[in-house]
């Protein structure tokens, strides 16, 4: 080989090398919040082009056989950047896709999963309240966050769980559980038995406002349940990661439990539902993030199911 044609091949090399380095896929950032598992925290904010729908806290659960994820983000994109986090962490399968409700923020990056060929889980009613949403959703996905949407698509369970059911990592077992008609109608949390790891999904908020697109009423009587769950480490669906226990569960419980009381007593003065909207929870709103944007959505989905009770 003469020189030049040496200097031709390593050039070759550099390009080749460059470009699979331009292809490499940016990794999510994520903290090991107890042994195994692996949280990112999203921002505190409604899906905008800045931030790539990147709002809900996903992650993944790494046991000796292979890993689940929960919950894949707001778009491929994202999920693409949590299956990276995932690659630089182990080279196990992953075997497990859980979402923990149907909200855009926490399923639109599963289609990143589909070639690791994992069973898709999810709480037994999921899938029907994916599909009656799914265009919607996809159309605010492309409307909010224009490019940084392409791609994203619904992937519907393959696997799903009806009150409770067991996943099985290598050495690590997730108890999995579905939930009165809370946050949504297909709640579901996640707990790792071996560090005492709880997902909660969206049925805790941390700082950010608590989001009614189910039931005030389920909401509460889940939030006894889950208080007695007595978790050593919280992953919350929103808000900072591992908050203090039971405070952070405390503190959202006081939010609905008013939320309830007011509404009823409105209802009970003769209040419309724009009275309601008007004058209830108007000193909450130092007190969370987002509260312009979801706290009179509460307040009308409050009143529109606590009317019938009287
Ligand atoms: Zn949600």
């Amino acid at each position: 080989m003469n020189a030049a044609s040496a200097w031709q091949k390593i050039a070759f090399v550099i390009l080749i090398a460059s470009a699979t380095i331009s292809r490499a896929q940016t990794a999510l950032s994520v903290t090991q919040i107890a042994p195994g598992n692996y949280a990112h925290r999203g921002h505190d904010d409604v899906a905008t082009p800045a931030n790539g729908g990147d709002i809900a806290n996903i992650g993944f659960i790494v046991g000796t056989r292979c890993v689940a994820v929960v919950d894949t983000g707001g778009t491929l994109a994202e999920g693409r950047a949590l299956r990276a986090a995932i690659r630089a962490v182990t080279p196990l399968p992953v075997c497990y896709v859980i979402n923990t409700h149907m909200h855009p923020d926490h399923i639109f990056g599963n289609a990143a999963f589909r070639d690791d060929h994992p069973q898709f889980v999810g709480s037994a009613t999921l899938a029907q309240a994916e599909a009656a949403r799914a265009d919607n959703y996809l159309r605010a996905l492309h409307r909010e966050l224009g490019a940084a949407a392409a791609g994203s698509e619904i992937v519907a369970p393959t696997r799903v769980i009806d009150g409770t059911g067991t996943l099985d990592l290598g050495g690590r077992t997730l108890t999995l559980r579905t939930w009165k008609t809370a946050h949504t109608n297909n709640d579901l949390t996640v707990y790792d038995e071996k560090s005492g790891t709880l997902w909660t999904g969206d049925l805790l908020f941390v700082r950010c406002i608590p989001v009614v697109d189910g039931s005030v009423v389920g909401w509460l009587d889940d939030i006894a349940r889950i208080r007695q769950m007595n978790p050593h480490h919280v992953v919350p669906g929103h808000g900072p990661l591992d908050p203090p226990w039971p405070q952070s569960l405390d503190t959202e419980e006081r939010y609905l439990a008013d939320l309830a009381r007011d509404v009823r007593a409105a209802i009970r003065k003769g209040e419309t539902i724009q009275q309601a909207v008007d004058s209830i929870g108007l000193d909450e709103r130092e007190k969370w993030l987002l509260y312009d944007i979801y706290h009179r959505r509460n307040v009308t989905a409050a009143y529109a199911e606590l009317e019938w009770e009287q």
